[in-house]
């Protein structure tokens, strides 16, 4: 469930580099093609560590599965929440009990740390909008033409798939009936 909006971010930001770099080669003039190519490295790096920072989150700290792309539905409800999958979660769980250490088991402190996190990432993603939106006015051809660095996709439609994204990803942390999930980006 969680992948379909960050899958369909990530088709949006690779046709943006692909656009880029096929228009880039149509201009002849030597710096500024490269200088042109250097900040598209630049913007796919941060767009890297943004992907990488998902994929960071939904990695069991316990065994490295990656739950995102091998994830059951058991994992999806706990990755965010704890940082384990499901199967570490409750190897974690019933070891404290026989240790009898359950009653100090601290899901509060995993839970602001998962918190802490979305507060991060909410940041990330508005980053990713400005950006976004700096990107379509920024383009203009060498005829004056405003190119298309959307990939068919205008500002509002780029923001309203981030905000799905991380609606989809506080859902998981906070639960749907959550008081506290009332916050937009
Ligand atoms: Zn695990």
């Amino acid at each position: 469930m969680h992948e379909t909006n960050i899958e369909r971010l990530k088709k949006v930001m690779n046709n943006i580099h692909d656009k880029k770099i096929y228009s880039i080669s149509q201009n002849t003039d030597e710096n500024w093609i490269k200088e042109q190519k250097e900040k598209e490295e630049a913007r796919k790096l941060k767009f890297d560590t943004f992907i990488s920072s998902i994929n960071e989150m939904y990695t069991c700290k316990d065994c490295n599965k990656n739950c995102r792309t091998f994830g059951t539905r058991l994992d999806d409800k706990v990755i965010l929440k704890t940082g384990l999958c499901f199967d570490c979660l409750i190897k974690m769980e019933t070891q404290l009990k026989i240790d009898g250490k359950y009653e100090e088991y601290q899901l509060t402190k995993m839970q602001n740390n998962a918190k802490s996190w979305l507060t991060d990432f909410k940041q990330q993603l508005n980053t990713y909008k400005k950006e976004y939106s700096d990107q379509i006015k920024t383009y203009v051809s060498d005829n004056g033409e405003v190119e298309d660095w959307g990939g068919g996709m205008d500002n509002d439609d780029f923001n309203k798939l981030m905000d799905n994204v991380y609606t989809e990803i506080e859902t998981v942390v906070f639960g749907e009936d959550s008081e506290e999930k009332n916050e937009k980006i």
